[in-house]
C-alpha cells in the first residue's frame, strides 16, 4: 500500500523563485491530506499533480506562510463544483482568526467544511488503518505538529508450517491469520501462533511545522519512518533560531535521532539560503546518522514499510 508524501512548498517565512511557503501532500491509498498550505499551494498541487480530493487540512499555525494559500484553494474547489466536505483541523484557539481568513470576502464555499480544533494528544483523523495526532511544538504562537501513524499489521502468514500442520488450504489460513484457532478434520487444534509471526509495524511521518527543537516531537510516535522537521536556518545564524523559535538544521537532526527516525526531511528554509542551501545537509549529519534529505519543491518521498527489505 503506497504512502507518499509530496513537497508543495518548502520555504520559510518569504518564498523564493524556487521555493514556495510550507505545504505538503500526503496520499494514502485514495486518501489525501494537506499539512499547511502557504500562498500558492493550490498552483504547486496543479504543477506537481496531487490533484485536489482532499479529505482533511491540518494547519500547524496561523502565520501568513502556512495559511495564506486557503482561501484561494477553497475558491478554486468552489469553482471544480466540489460537492465532498471538506475539514480543517487548526490548533486549539486559533479557530475564530482562521474563519474569518477564510469568510474575509464573505465568499462562502457550497460544499460542507467543517473545523475541528486540536490540542496536544488529540487525534483529528481516526482512519481504518491509521490516524493523525496532535502535538505540542514550540514556537512563537499557538502551534501542533501531526503525525500520520499507522496502526500495527498482522504477523507473517507461513503458509508451507500451515500445510505442514495439514490445514485445508481455504478459509481457515484467513481465520488463523486473524487470529483465531482452527480445529482440523482429525480435532487436531492449530493455534494462530503456530503460523502466524508478530505483528509488524505500520508506517508513520511526523510533521513539525514551525518549532524550536522539542521532546514533543520525539515522543509522539516511535520511530518515524520520516520525519520532516523545521531547519530555517543552519549554524551560522543559530542565534535567529532560537530568537524567532524555529530550529536549525542541526537540531532537526539532534531530534531525528533522539526520535530514532529512519529519515529526516529538513524543510522552511529561510530565503538567507536562497540559491545555496548553506551547511544544512552536512550540519543536520553530524548528529543524526539516518538518510537526511533537502527536498525541492515537488520532490515526493515513498515511505516503504519499515520490515520491507526483510
Ligand atoms: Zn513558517
Ligand atoms: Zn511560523
Amino acid at each position: 500500500m503506497a504512502l507518499r508524501v509530496t513537497f508543495l512548498g518548502t520555504a520559510g517565512a518569504i518564498p523564493t523563485t524556487e521555493r514556495n511557503p510550507s505545504a505538503i501532500h500526503v496520499a494514502r491509498e485514495g486518501d489525501e491530506l494537506l499539512f499547511d498550505a502557504g500562498e500558492g499551494t493550490q498552483r504547486q498541487m496543479m504543477r506537481f499533480g496531487t490533484g485536489f480530493s482532499l479529505s482533511h487540512l491540518f494547519v500547524t499555525h496561523l502565520h501568513g506562510d502556512h495559511v495564506l494559500g486557503i482561501p484561494g484553494l477553497l475558491q478554486t474547489m468552489d469553482f471544480n463544483d466540489r460537492t465532498a466536505p471538506l475539514t480543517i483541523v487548526t490548533p486549539r484557539g486559533t479557530l475564530r482568526r482562521l474563519k474569518r481568513l477564510v469568510t474575509a470576502l464573505e465568499n462562502r464555499p457550497s460544499f460542507p467544511l467543517e473545523y475541528v480544533e486540536v490540542s496536544d494528544g488529540d487525534v483529528p483523523l481516526r482512519a481504518e488503518n491509521y490516524e493523525v495526532r496532535a502535538f505540542r511544538t514550540d514556537h512563537e504562537t499557538t502551534a501542533v505538529g501531526y503525525a500520520l501513524v499507522e496502526d500495527e499489521r498482522k504477523g507473517r502468514f507461513d503458509r508451507e508450517r500451515a500445510e505442514e500442520l495439514g490445514v485445508p488450504v481455504g478459509p481457515k489460513f484467513s481465520q488463523l491469520h486473524d487470529g483465531k484457532p482452527v480445529e482440523l478434520a482429525d480435532g487436531t487444534v492449530v493455534e494462530p501462533d503456530q503460523v502466524v509471526g508478530e505483528p509488524r509495524p505500520g508506517r508513520s511521518i511526523v510533521y513539525t511545522g514551525d518549532t524550536r527543537p522539542t521532546v514533543a516531537t520525539v515522543d509522539v510516535t516511535d520511530e518515524p519512518d520520516l520525519l520532516i522537521h523545521d531547519a530555517t536556518f543552519a549554524d551560522d545564524r543559530a542565534d535567529r533560531a532560537a530568537e524567532t523559535a524555529h530550529a536549525t538544521a542541526r537540531g532537526a537532526g539532534e531530534i531525528a535521532a533522539r526520535a530514532d527516525a529512519t529519515r529526516l526531511a529538513l524543510m522552511h528554509l529561510s530565503s538567507r539560503y536562497a540559491g545555496h542551501t548553506g551547511d544544512h545537509l552536512a550540519e543536520a549529519r553530524e548528529s543524526f546518522d539516518g538518510e537526511v534529505v533537502l527536498p525541492a519543491d515537488g520532490q515526493s518521498l515513498e515511505i516503504p514499510y519499515p520490515d520491507a527489505g526483510d
